[in-house]
C-alpha cells in the first residue's frame, strides 16, 4: 500500500528532526471571491470573472482562473485586467457574503483542530494535535478529508499544503493549487525548497533578496548552502539567521490563534535620502498600494490613514487621519496618504516612510468599491452568455453591451467622496447596477447583468438552480427588490443548525 510506503519514508527520518515530526497544514481557498462569485451566479461558473472596483482607479480584489489564464492578477489595476482579458465578467466585491463564508471555512476547520490560526479570509493554518508523528498517509488521509468537509459545507474548492513548519505548509498549498492537496514529508522538504527562488521564503523583502542576488545566492537551497556566518554579514543577525533557519527547513513558528490586528501597516527605509516631494508622492503611493493588499486580504476597511517620515536627522514625525466611513479603496487611502506626507514631511531629507491604517469595520458599504456609473447610458457586468430570447431588443444599446465601452468616466468613489458614496449605499432607491442582488415576485432571486435607459436586465439564478434565465424589465417594476446578497448561497435561509 502508498501508506506503507510512505510511511517508512517518513520513519526513515524522523529521529533527525528535533521534537519529532511535526504537522503543520495551510488551507487556502480557491480565488476565494471569484469562486464565490462562480458559485453563485452559475452562469459565470467556466468563465472569466473579475472582482472588483470598476472606477478608473479601481483595482482587481480577485480573478478566476479562467481570468487569470490571460494574466489577470489580483492587486492588478483593473484597466490593466481588462486589456488583458476583455471578455471577462466585471463584478463589484460583496463582501458580506465573503464573510459569511470564511466563517463557515473557518467553522470547519476549527470543529477538525482544536489549534487554528487564521491568517486572511481565506487561509488558515491548523496543527492538529491527532497528527503529530503521523506518517505522511495519515496526513493525506486527514487533509483530503478537510478539503471535502469545506466544499461540502460551502461548495467551494480549497488547496491545502503540509509540512514540518507554516513555511513548507504554504510553500505546499501554493503547489497544490488549485483545488489540490500537497504533502511534503520531512524527507523530500530539502528536494522541495532548494530549487525555489530565495524570494520565495517567508518575510524575505526586495531589499534582502536583491543583496543576496548581488552575491549570487538565487535559490534557497543556494542559501541554505551558504556558512551561516556569512549570511548574517550579508542581512542582519536577527534577519539573516532566521532566514538561513527557514531555508534549511527548520521552522518551528507556533501555529497559535492571533487577535485581530490592530493595524496594518508597511514601512521603507531609503538607500538615498528622498529630497523632492514628487519621490515622496511616488514612496507614499507604492507603501500605501502593499498596506491595502494586506487590508483586502484581510477582509476589512479602514477609517484612519497615518503616515510616519523620519529625516536624515532621525526626526520622526507621524500624522493621522481619520474619515466619517471605512474604505477599501485604494484611491482613497492613498490621497489621504499623499496628502498626509505632505504635512509630515519637513525640511531635509526622508530617510523612511511609513504607512499604516487603522479604524477597521468588517463590513465596509459595498458601493465604495463599486463604482459602476448608473446615470447615464447601459452599463453591464460584461458578457455572461446573455440569453438573447430573454432580453427585451428595445431596451439593448449593443455597442453598450461590449464591455470595453461601458463608461469608466464616473468615479462615484473618488469624486463624491466616502461619506456621499456610503449614504448612497444604503440608499434602496439608488438606481439598479451591474452585480446587485435582486429577488422578482415571479422569478426569484437574482442578480443583476446590466442596467440603462430605464431598464434592468436580471439573470434569475443561485447557488441551487444552476444557471437561469435573463430577463429585462422595468427597472422600476414594483415586483424587483433589492436582495441579501447571502441568499444567492442558501436561498432557503439559515439552515436549522
Ligand atoms: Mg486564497
Amino acid at each position: 500500500m502508498a501508506g506503507d510506503r510512505a510511511g517508512s519514508v517518513t520513519g526513515g527520518v524522523a529521529g533527525s528532526v528535533a521534537g519529532g515530526a511535526r504537522w503543520v497544514l495551510h488551507l487556502d481557498m480557491d480565488a476565494f471571491f471569484a469562486s464565490v462569485e462562480q458559485l453563485t451566479r452559475p452562469t459565470l461558473a467556466d468563465r472569466p470573472v473579475l472582482v472588483g472596483g470598476l472606477g478608473p482607479r479601481g483595482v482587481v480584489a480577485g480573478a478566476s482562473y479562467q481570468a487569470r489564464v490571460f494574466g489577470a492578477r489580483s492587486a492588478m489595476p483593473m484597466g490593466q485586467a481588462r486589456r488583458r482579458c476583455p471578455h471577462a465578467t466585471v463584478l463589484p466585491p460583496r463582501f458580506t457574503l465573503y464573510q459569511a463564508l470564511s466563517h463557515e471555512v473557518m467553522d470547519v476547520l476549527g470543529a477538525a483542530s482544536p489549534v487554528l490560526e487564521p491568517v486572511s479570509v481565506d487561509e488558515a493554518f491548523l496543527e492538529p494535535p491527532d497528527l503529530a508523528g503521523a506518517d505522511p498517509a495519515t496526513v493525506t488521509a486527514f487533509a483530503t478529508e478537510l478539503r471535502r468537509a469545506v466544499r461540502e459545507r460551502t461548495g467551494l474548492p480549497a488547496s491545502v499544503g503540509a509540512g514540518s513548519g507554516k513555511q513548507l505548509a504554504k510553500i505546499a498549498s501554493e503547489l497544490a493549487k488549485p483545488d489540490g492537496l500537497r504533502v511534503i514529508p520531512a524527507a523530500e522538504q530539502d528536494a522541495v525548497l532548494g530549487p525555489l527562488p530565495v524570494r520565495a521564503l517567508w518575510g524575505i523583502g526586495p531589499v534582502s533578496g536583491e543583496t543576496l542576488r548581488k552575491v549570487g545566492i538565487d535559490t534557497i537551497g543556494m542559501l541554505a548552502a551558504t556558512d551561516a556566518r556569512e549570511v548574517v554579514g550579508l542581512l542582519g543577525s536577527a534577519m539573516g539567521s532566521e532566514l538561513h533557519r527557514l531555508a534549511r527547513g527548520v521552522d518551528d513558528r507556533p501555529v497559535a490563534p492571533r487577535g485581530a490586528a490592530k493595524q496594518i501597516s508597511a514601512e521603507t527605509t531609503f538607500d538615498t535620502d528622498l529630497t523632492a516631494m514628487t519621490a515622496v508622492h511616488t514612496a507614499v503611493e507604492k507603501i500605501t498600494a502593499a498596506v491595502h493588499r494586506r487590508l483586502l486580504a484581510d477582509g476589512r476597511a479602514a477609517r484612519t490613514v497615518t503616515v510616519k517620515a523620519r529625516t536624515a536627522d532621525f526626526t520622526t514625525t507621524t500624522r493621522s487621519e481619520t474619515t466619517a466611513f471605512a474604505s477599501r479603496e485604494l484611491s482613497t487611502l492613498s490621497a489621504m496618504a499623499r496628502r498626509l506626507a505632505d504635512t509630515a514631511v519637513g525640511e531635509g531629507g526622508v530617510r523612511l516612510l511609513g504607512v499604516s491604517v487603522s479604524g477597521f469595520s468588517e463590513a465596509p458599504p459595498l458601493a465604495l468599491f463599486d463604482a459602476v456609473p448608473s446615470a447615464q447610458g447601459w452599463t453591464t457586468a460584461g458578457p455572461v452568455g446573455l440569453d438573447p430570447v430573454a432580453l427585451d431588443p428595445a431596451a439593448l444599446d449593443p455597442a453598450a453591451l461590449d464591455p470595453a465601452v461601458v463608461d469608466l468616466g464616473t468615479d462615484a468613489g473618488a469624486g463624491a467622496g466616502a461619506g456621499a458614496v456610503a449614504n448612497e449605499a444604503s440608499d434602496p432607491d439608488r438606481p439598479w447596477r451591474a452585480g446587485d442582488d435582486a429577488h422578482h415576485a415571479d422569478h426569484g432571486h437574482g442578480w443583476v447583468q446590466g442596467s440603462g435607459h430605464g431598464r434592468v436586465t436580471v439573470r434569475f439564478e443561485t447557488r441551487a438552480s444552476g444557471p437561469g434565465p435573463a430577463r429585462t424589465m422595468d427597472a422600476a417594476d414594483p415586483a424587483l427588490t433589492r436582495a441579501d446578497p447571502l441568499l444567492s448561497w442558501r436561498p432557503e435561509g439559515p439552515a436549522e443548525r
